[in-house]
């Protein structure tokens, strides 16, 4: 969708600053002209009135009229590519759903009465199929280093038995008689615009244009059996919470020989119970001794790639931090750039000490002090009798 693409303004004819009642009265103009009910067969018309759609969609959306505004059409053209990994947010361009909407808006007022929402219908052409969600759990660890899970879910596919047809063995579609194959069905209606060619979907065959007299058992007429399968996906080192990996065709089937949809897998990543991520970077609290604290020495910390050492200075406060350079997370785009560790090292008083130990720190402190510390064996008490 991207090499000649025509400003969105140009499309509809209008000037920059136009505002909605500009916009809608130009879109209703052109779509009025171009629309493919009025112009059967017509390609080139076709490919004007998608066109206007597609502008009218965007300017009449403030938010993407904004982002229009500020980046052209590359505001709408990222999240499929790179390496087989998208839906990191950003726009999904204009699919199914999107358009939907606009007929639903645009077109009841046009086509005054003749609701002609069902869009699928409205064209013959190759459909692509819906896209799937999914979700994959992973462990703080799976989502650092990356990982193969392998998912269950529900696939729609052919059905084998009658080809996607629908019609039971050794019968076939017949073409819709009421319709005659065209799914659908014109007349003529007095609207606020003038005489007007309504259309509508064509009751009997629902807009297939073929009428199946005996269902296929297996499928139940619709063409497709859904059964569950299983699939692998590589989730990529430094993936995080709510980020999706997309899997490309395994979504829903396409109609028409549309192509499928694709399979987005988002990741749900569990908590870690000492490591806390932000980002690329990871965080953790290290108790220390008071005495190592005190003294300096090397204290070993636990990080995403073992346990290492770490060389504490001589008098270290509680609540130093430590970066650990390269301890971090892999960035999701390359796994050779990795975050940081920070570790906050919190010097501990000890609770519990033997009578030797507790005799080391009084005459640590008598020492600190310069007096004798008072104890409550007596041992003071009985000189001063004397
Ligand atoms: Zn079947
Ligand atoms: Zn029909």
């Amino acid at each position: 969708m991207a090499e000649t693409k025509r400003d969105y303004y140009e499309v509809l004819g209008v000037p920059k600053d136009a505002d909605d009642a500009a916009l809608k009265k130009a879109y209703r103009t052109l779509a009025k002209k171009y629309h493919p009910d009025a112009n059967p067969g017509d390609a080139e018309a076709e490919k004007k009135f998608k066109e206007a759609s597609e502008a009218y969609a965007v300017l009449s959306d403030p938010e993407k009229r904004k982002q229009y505004d500020q980046f052209g059409h590359a505001a709408f053209d990222g999240g499929t590519g790179g390496g087989g990994f998208g839906g990191f947010g950003g726009f999904g361009g204009f699919d199914g759903a999107d358009m939907g909407d606009i007929f639903g808006d645009i077109f009841g007022d046009i086509f005054g009465g003749g609701r002609t929402r069902s869009s699928s219908s409205r064209y013959n052409g190759p459909m692509r199929g819906a896209n799937v969600q999914t979700s994959v759990r992973l462990t703080f660890e799976e989502a650092v280093f990356g990982c193969e899970k392998e998912i269950e879910i529900n696939y729609k596919e052919e059905c084998s038995s009658c080809h996607g047809t629908g019609a039971k063995a050794g019968t076939s579609k017949e073409t819709c008689s009421k319709c005659n194959g065209k799914g659908k069905i014109m007349y003529t209606q007095q609207t606020m615009f003038g005489t007007m060619q309504n259309v509508t979907t064509c009751p009997d065959c629902g807009g297939s244009g073929q009428i199946i007299r005996e269902k296929c058992p297996d499928c139940r007429g619709t063409g497709y059996i859904t059964r569950r399968k299983k699939l692998k996906v590589t989730m990529p080192a430094g993936i995080d919470d709510g980020m999706s990996v997309r899997s490309v065709g395994a979504g829903e089937p396409g109609v028409n020989g549309g192509e499928r949809g694709d399979l987005l897998v988002e990741a749900v990543v569990s908590k870690h119970p000492t490591f806390i991520r932000k980002d690329m970077n990871i965080y953790s609290t290290v108790p220390i001794s008071f005495a190592r604290a005190a003294l300096g020495g090397t204290i070993v910390i636990k990080t995403v790639d073992g346990q290492v050492e770490y060389d504490v200075k001589a008098g270290t406060q509680t609540d130093t931090k430590v970066r650990l350079k390269g301890k971090g997370v892999p960035s999701v785009r390359n796994k050779n750039i990795r975050g940081d560790h920070y570790v906050t090292l919190v010097v501990q008083v000890p609770e519990r000490m033997n009578e030797e130990q507790r005799e080391a720190l009084r005459r640590y402190d008598e020492l600190m002090t310069g007096k004798v510390a008072r104890n409550d064996d007596g041992g003071g008490k009985k000189k001063r009798f004397f």
